[in-house]
């Protein structure tokens, strides 16, 4: 499935004549057309030396070789528009949100109850269920937990309000990227931004790519094996490798300010490096005396090593206390960027991988039950009246989590279904997938509740309704293979969140930086994998 999804598809255009200029968000499209130019050519010479990359499908080998074939990511010229108290109410949602997914996951009864029916109706979320069935009777506790989780919002136009997409829990992208396209745009705005009437420091610094690079790291530390290594479970051919090769190199890195070094909250260019440089040589001076202090200075000297599910069936073992051992290594945390589709399950091997490394002691980013919190059955459940009650106690956390949360129905729902059969544009038909292009939307939502009602099985428990959201349109500039192409836009913003617990100490529960993507506003998708978005940053309105 992966494959198919092209990420350099040319996004689809629609007429200009369709949208009201007075009604858009940023104008974009009339600035002067030489001055575009020049800032795009700084664009992509700045996103070619910064690792603002994907590979190329052109290039047949540059999906797993590192280093061929390879293409700026697909990204908006310009950072878009978006309220401030809008921005800030989804980062102040975070740690709810990481709390609310800690809880739900203890709840084995909860979510084995609420996705019974989807299990008769879709094979993919019974295998998941069977492992997560294993590991209740085994009585298997995860005392370190994990989360890189990414919340999704959209701005709904009509309600004026800021309104959920979904909670990933499972390879939650762009963190490495998505932090690279915020320097990039302060970068542009620091130089254009006078000329154009932006101002740089309304695009929030964005520190996603360390912060994941930290949580996993000290997870690792929780973990206590000084000489185990941290597995990234992958897809054997992944064009977006450079979004996790920032964090895996990150979290190799022992010396700081050697790269990434302007990814924090600094004004200007000069004083980071300046400021790094003194840095470096003291790390310098630190590890030729006394050894190394990683900690201090935010870097962590950590071995990473990737392994596709077929490779870990058979590289792998299960020592008898738990320990897991890929390829002779000990494993103190597995990183899923792959499993989360049925298609990274092609045979029986990677399922005994997946079952493998659940079983282990290994800390698990996410575990089987925080996999489940994520599907968006359980995202529906959520939303059911008295339900976070169940897992939540702070009366204001929950009001602020239900404000957020569109009208979300399961199929049963006849009166729900009659509408969305008369309106389905008011409707997005969600199946229990990830990584965009599965949703239904428009008269094919029609089609297939009736379909469904037709054949009257039990299929219809594998979908979910929700209820469509339209955000404000701007007029925006999306690059993508080194040229630019003026747009009428919508976006969503996803707010990165890192938790990490052992047992009852709380060790991180934090808002971890964001990632904005924008598409064309006629494409019903979204995912900038999938080919549909470009990768953006915000400007703070
Ligand atoms: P996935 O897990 O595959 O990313 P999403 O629920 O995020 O699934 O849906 C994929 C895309 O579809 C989103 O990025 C968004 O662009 C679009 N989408 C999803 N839900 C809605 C909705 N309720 N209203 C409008 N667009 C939606
Ligand atoms: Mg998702
Ligand atoms: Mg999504």
């Amino acid at each position: 499935q992966q494959q198919q999804h092209n990420l350099l598809k040319p996004i689809m255009s629609v007429n200009a004549n369709d949208v009201d200029s007075s009604l858009l968000l940023n104008d974009y499209h009339h600035i002067d057309q030489q001055l575009l130019q020049n800032i795009l050519y700084d664009s992509l010479v700045w996103s070619s030396l910064h690792g603002l990359l994907v590979a190329h499908k052109s290039v047949q080998s540059s999906g797993s070789v590192p280093g061929v074939g390879l293409v700026h990511a697909p990204i908006s010229l310009l950072p878009t528009q978006f309220p401030e108290s809008h921005w800030r109410q989804a980062s102040e949602l975070a740690p709810i949100f990481n709390e609310l997914v800690d809880c739900v996951s203890l709840d084995g009864k909860f979510l084995q109850e609420s996705l019974s029916r989807t299990k008769k109706a879709d094979k993919f979320t019974s295998r998941l269920l069977d492992i997560h069935s294993k590991m209740l009777e085994m009585n298997k506790k995860e005392d370190i937990r994990l989360g890189l989780h990414r919340s999704d919002y959209m701005l709904d136009e009509q309600t004026k309000s800021l309104l959920q997409v979904e909670l990933n829990t499972i390879s939650s992208s762009f963190a490495g990227l998505g932090s690279l396209v915020s320097e990039l745009h302060r970068s542009v705005l620091s130089h254009y931004g006078q000329i154009i009437g932006l101002n740089s420091e309304k695009v929030p610094a964005n520190s996603a790519a360390s912060q994941y690079a930290e949580a996993l790291a000290k997870a690792w530390t929780e973990f206590n094996q000084p000489r185990a290594v941290i597995l990234f479970v992958v897809q054997a051919e992944e064009r977006n490798m450079y979004d996790q090769h920032i964090l895996s190199v990150s979290l190799r890195e022992r010396y700081p300010f050697l790269i990434f070094n302007s990814d924090y909250n600094t004004k200007g260019q000069k004083d980071v490096l300046a400021f790094g440089k003194i840095l470096s040589f003291l790390s310098l001076v630190h590890i030729l005396v006394a050894g190394n202090f990683p900690q201090l200075y935010n870097t962590h000297g950590i071995t990473t090593i990737r392994k596709t599910l077929a490779e870990v069936d058979q590289e792998g073992e299960l020592l008898p206390d738990g320990t897991l051992l890929v390829d002779g290594q000990r494993i103190a945390v597995i990183y899923f960027r792959a499993g989360y589709t049925p298609a990274d399950y092609p045979s029986e091997s990677e399922w005994r991988a997946r079952l493998l490394m659940e079983q282990s002691s290994a800390v698990k980013c996410p575990s089987i039950s925080y996999h489940l919190v994520g599907s968006k059955k359980i995202q529906q459940e959520l939303a059911k009246p008295n339900v976070l009650e169940r897992f939540l106690d702070n009366k204001d956390d929950i009001g602020n989590l239900r404000k957020c949360f569109a009208g979300l129905w399961s199929l049963d729902d006849s009166d729900i279904v009659r509408k969305a059969i008369e309106r389905p544009d008011l409707f997005v038909m969600k199946p229990q997938r990830e990584g965009g292009g599965n949703n239904i939307y428009g008269d094919a939502v029609r089609e297939t509740l009736q379909n469904l009602q037709k054949a009257g099985s039990q299929e219809d428990a594998a979908y979910i309704l929700m209820q469509r959201l339209f955000p404000k349109i701007s007029a925006a500039i999306l690059i993508q293979n080194g040229s630019l192409h003026k747009e009428n836009t919508i976006s969503e913003l996803g707010i990165y969140s890192t938790y990490l617990r052992n047992k009852d100490k709380v060790i991180l529960n934090n808002q971890s930086g964001y990632l904005m993507r924008t598409k064309v506003s006629s494409s019903d998708e979204g995912g900038v994998a999938a080919g549909f978005a470009v990768l953006d940053s915000v400007y703070l309105t």
